[in-house]
């Protein structure tokens, strides 16, 4: 059976920004179905820090990719201690979670179950990667932003790169199962 589902969210900066509706348009000319919609005017911190799981693996993915960003745009390590405390990944991770809650619960957002022949691949295909000035072109971050991590923390503010989408059948039953009940 490759017909699955997967949870979407449309983050606060979404629909701040008037981009809900291309952004769906996007999904649904792909050919994907929505299943489910919920509007959360805001989500509740608990919801967030729920959704977000502070697992080791998950803390340190984050930070690992906070850690290469800088890299990239020629930031120091001492530059990653000013803006994090530290430069150990699960430490970073911590501290973009904070950040993250606090971006998640500030303004309306819209989960969806999303669901189609491979979904969970392909919205995080049409999502595209987690920076958004990393992003591809084409891609619904790369097209629609230009973010990243040092400009963000400059600001005391998340990374706003304008979708979640799950990033495995785990994740997905599992999200899905928190945003809309087991008969999600
Ligand atoms: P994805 O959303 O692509 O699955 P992650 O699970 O790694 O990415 O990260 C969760 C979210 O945390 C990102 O979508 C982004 O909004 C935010 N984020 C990630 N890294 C940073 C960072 N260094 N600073 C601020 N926010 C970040």
């Amino acid at each position: 059976m490759s017909y699955q589902r997967t949870l979407v969210v449309l983050k606060p900066d979404t629909v701040r920004r008037g981009l809900a509706g291309r952004i769906i348009a996007r999904l649904e000319d792909a050919g994907l179905d929505i299943l489910k919609m919920a509007v959360h005017s805001p989500a509740s911190r608990e919801l967030i820090s729920r959704h977000y799981r502070s697992t080791e693996a998950w803390l340190t993915g984050v930070g690992n990719k906070t850690i290469k960003s800088y890299q990239n745009v020629g930031k120091s390590v001492a530059e990653l201690i000013r803006d994090f405390g530290s430069e150990e990944p699960a430490e970073i991770g911590k501290v973009v979670k904070e950040r993250l809650i606090r971006f998640m619960t500030g303004g309306p957002l819209i989960a969806m179950v999303i669901g189609g022949n491979q979904a969970i691949k392909k919205v995080r295909s049409l999502a595209g990667y987690t920076i958004p000035a990393e992003a591809g072109p084409g891609t619904i971050r790369g097209d629609f932003s230009g973010d990243s991590p040092d400009l963000a923390t400059a600001e005391d503010r998340s990374v706003e790169n304008l979708i979640h989408a799950s990033g495995n059948t785990e994740e997905a039953d599992y999200e899905i199962g928190l945003w809309f009940g087991d008969a999600g």
